[in-house]
């Protein structure tokens, strides 16, 4: 029997969504290494994958801008990729790199035509002399907030130094003060909790498993060391959809709470969560991922990332095109909360 068809509906075409995102990386013009080798088992990627974004991350002017088309990306907020300047260990190397970094993505984003905005490096190893250089780039170079790369290294200490040691307390200070978020970006461990969790697994290092626990771990730090009840109006971003918190929140407050160190802030993780952390999209382009975060810490704090050049920008934009969520929601996720957050809105046309 013949199938009798109804007419096609009308079809009304759908604006094309905006987006800002701003987990969009770039490398530092002095890194010259060609050991490709060495850094993609760091990251526990391929070397020809390794070798592959290192050259897209250096690419301000033809491919990241086609990219950026092709996804209908209006801005890249644009950041230095991991170790940065937190890695650099010699005291003088961070503090004049800081500065070098910043003044090239100044650069960078005059000569963009608008379409990048730049997140600040700064050398935390000298609380200081961070705070100095993060006035310095908001307030001259217009920085829109600042980018660490996990834990700080800071001169022969073995030891991870995390942003909840109270040496860091000013820099949290100066922030709130500017009214600009701090990004926390992922890093590897230190060798020791690497050795104890990916010996022999090595693949499960970097973006596969190790970077999560990693910035989730030093989120809690933070959040339990009582840096937002120092600092209320201080405000963090967290990446790859909060770093599996969303997810988890519930069960750590819960077991928190039988905690005997009397370590108490004045609040419950899921009310930080609400008033002090932002999640992104970046390099985590799922659904159920986002309903999640939906769920836990509501649309206005969740923004749009693509994680480039590690991710794809297009798989990123065609993903939040269709989620299924509301429109309105949508749009603020896309653009309308990096616009009032970072002061976006206002800086379009200038
Ligand atoms: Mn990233």
């Amino acid at each position: 029997m013949a199938l009798i068809p109804i007419p096609a509906p009308g079809a009304a075409a759908a604006p094309t969504l905006r987006k800002i995102a701003i987990e969009e990386h770039f490398q530092d013009p002095a890194f010259t290494t060609t050991d490709y080798a060495a850094v993609a088992k760091l990251g526990g990627v391929e070397v020809g994958f390794m070798e592959a974004t290192m050259r897209r991350a250096r690419d301000f002017n033809s491919s990241r801008i086609e990219e950026m088309d092709e996804a209908g990306i209006d801005i890249s907020v644009l950041s230095l990729t991991a170790g940065g300047i937190e890695m650099m260990r010699d005291h003088g190397t961070a503090v004049s790199g800081a500065r070098r970094i910043n003044d090239f993505l100044a650069e960078r984003v005059r000569e963009g035509g608008g379409r990048f905005q730049g997140f600040a490096s700064v050398a935390l190893q000298d609380t200081d002399a961070a705070i100095t250089e993060l006035e310095r780039a908001v307030n001259d170079l217009g920085m829109v907030g600042v980018m660490v790369n996990g834990y700080i290294e800071i001169g022969d200490d073995p030891q991870p130094h995390y942003l909840d040691d109270a040496r860091f307390d000013a820099f949290w200070e100066a922030l709130a003060e500017l009214n600009v978020p701090l990004y926390l970006h992922p890093k590897p461990s230190v060798p020791a909790v690497r050795d104890a969790w990916f010996r022999g697994r090595e693949e499960l290092a970097g973006a596969t498993w190790g970077f999560a626990p990693e910035t989730a771990t030093h989120t809690l730090r933070l959040v339990y060391g009582g840096v937002f009840d120092r600092h209320p109006a201080a405000q963090l971003i967290l990446g790859h959809m909060g770093e599996t918190l969303p997810f988890f929140q519930w069960r750590i407050q819960r077991a928190f709470e039988y905690n005997p160190y009397n370590a108490r802030p004045t609040k419950r993780l899921q009310d930080y969560l609400s008033d002090n952390i932002h999640v992104t999209t970046s390099g985590h382009f799922n659904s159920q991922a986002l309903i999640t975060s939906l769920l836990t810490m509501g649309s206005d704090r969740i923004l749009f990332a693509s994680d480039y050049p590690y991710d794809i920008a297009t798989d990123a934009a065609r993903w939040i095109e269709s989620a299924p969520i509301s429109e309105s929601d949508r749009r603020k996720i896309a653009y309308g909360n990096a616009e009032e957050l970072l002061g976006l809105g206002d800086k379009k046309d200038a």
